[in-house]
């Protein structure tokens, strides 16, 4: 079966990807079976279907999902996502990517991830209350602090998780910061999270240019999507001179050879309900063509499968830093690797917001917020780190920065289990 752009469905299933990525990176190491194996399965999964009261009185059942894919390095910790096309497999690939990027940036978490299938642009915040507060409720026996911390993903965002972290605390009788990440500051979130994963990304576009011997001072990237993720890696890009070519969103894609200011374009999208459609200070292109953009380095920062087998020769940038989750298919990636372009993988690209997560956990559980710079520096060394550990496998292994960046993580659950041994 092909879908309307001759991509077989198999490459766009996620979860088949991401056990396809295990399997690569164990070919160049030594990785016991049962690791293996195991690797390949998510420890525990929940389905919930729901029922939410809506505003015109009516009672809708949504479905929601919570997977832990495993714990072996520390409780289970991933997003929560709001979205149409939410569904097991994708939350299963999510979780299994969440194990291996928390593994690649060596922080004590293992991986997990969550969702409920509906489309918040459609729902009043009261709606979006009433659904995360019930969601909430039904995933409660296996979240929490000590547990799995959820954390805002696509359509979710501060408010949802304050909502989820009181709901949390109200169910249990007592305050619980800790059970949640990505809450407002005011209620135990960190300085630095919201920007924390374009801070990541942009930390690793400089790196990458730099390895490239690309100057960032005037370099020129394209960014897919412009929510959290795409904003953020767009501003504190053009911080450093980077000039954003071209930007798109879900309303369309937008182009100006001289650089788009992407401060002004976040003022624009605030008064148009966060969408870039009709800005005025650039060119309105297809959105297909964004891709085919003449740049030094493109981020998808959208959604996944957005570079398949069908579109990955038309790329020009010799760079590409995957600030969303799973952008690229094995198929597409095999496609840009045959042409040299250097990939930066979302398991190292966008671990900013977990790190900067951890962070926050940890403050909950001390009851000590730290500053804003001390956040960021902490999250520049760890991402620096992260990243030049992986360049590192990727020479001695001769492998992409992905497969490096797995071969890293692997090693390291692997030698978890290892030392803990199997339970009983
Ligand atoms: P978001 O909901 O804030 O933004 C998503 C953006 O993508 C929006 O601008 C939307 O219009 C755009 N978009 C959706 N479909 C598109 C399409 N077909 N073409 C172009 N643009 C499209 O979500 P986010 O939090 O920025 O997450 C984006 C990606 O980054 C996801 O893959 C997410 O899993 C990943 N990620 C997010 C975080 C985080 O801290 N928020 C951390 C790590 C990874």
């Amino acid at each position: 079966m092909f879908g309307e752009n001759m991509v077989g469905a198999g490459e766009l299933n996620p979860y088949e990807n991401a056990k396809k990525q295990i399997d690569r990176a164990c070919e160049h190491i030594s990785v016991d079976d049962g690791v293996k194996t195991w690797l390949k399965h998510c420890e525990k999964e929940l389905c919930v279907n729901f029922p939410v009261k809506m505003d015109d009185g009516s009672v809708r059942i949504f479905t929601g999902y919570r997977v832990q894919h495993n714990t072996a390095r520390g409780p289970a910790k991933g997003g929560i996502r709001f979205a149409p096309d939410v569904n097991m497999d994708e939350v299963r690939a999510l979780a299994t990517w969440m194990t291996i990027k928390c593994a690649v940036v060596n922080i004590p978490y293992g991986g997990a991830k969550g969702g409920v299938t509906c489309d918040p642009t459609l729902l009043s915040d009261g709606e979006k209350e009433r659904i995360t507060r019930r969601f909430t409720y039904e995933i409660v026996p296996i979240i929490g602090p000590e547990k799995d911390i959820p954390a805002p993903d696509i359509g979710t965002d501060g408010q949802i998780m304050a909502w989820m972290m009181d709901t949390y605390s109200m169910l249990k009788g007592y305050d619980n910061y800790g059970a949640v990440t990505g809450k407002p500051i005011r209620v135990g979130g960190s300085r630095g999270r919201t920007s924390a994963t374009g801070r990541g990304v942009m930390f690793c576009t400089r790196e990458a240019l730099k390895k490239k011997g690309i100057n960032e001072k005037g370099a020129r990237a394209v960014v897919q999507g412009f929510g959290n993720v795409g904003s953020w890696t767009a501003k504190l890009l053009h911080d450093n001179g980077v000039k954003i070519v071209g930007i798109s969103d879900i309303s369309g894609a937008l182009y100006n050879n001289e650089g788009i200011d992407p401060y002004d374009l976040y003022e624009y999208a605030l008064k148009n309900k966060m969408m870039i459609k009709g800005y005025p200070k650039a060119e309105e292109i297809n959105e297909k063509d964004l891709f085919s953009l003449e740049c030094d380095v493109l981020i998808p920062a959208a959604k996944e499968n957005q570079i398949t087998s069908s579109n990955a020769d038309v790329i020009k940038a010799p760079i590409i830093v995957e600030g969303a989750n799973g952008p690229t298919t094995p198929e597409g990636e095999k496609i840009l690797l045959e042409k040299g372009v250097f990939i930066v993988p979302d398991i190292l690209a966008n671990a900013g917001g977990v790190t900067v997560s951890y962070f926050e956990w940890v403050q909950n559980r001390e009851s000590l917020y730290w500053k804003e710079a001390e956040v960021n520096e902490k999250l520049e060394a760890i991402m620096l780190e992260s990243f030049y550990d992986c360049l590192q496998y990727s020479e001695e292994h001769k492998v992409g920065m992905r497969d490096a960046a797995y071969i890293l993580a692997i090693e390291r659950i692997a030698d978890a289990i290892k030392v803990r041994g199997v339970f009983p």
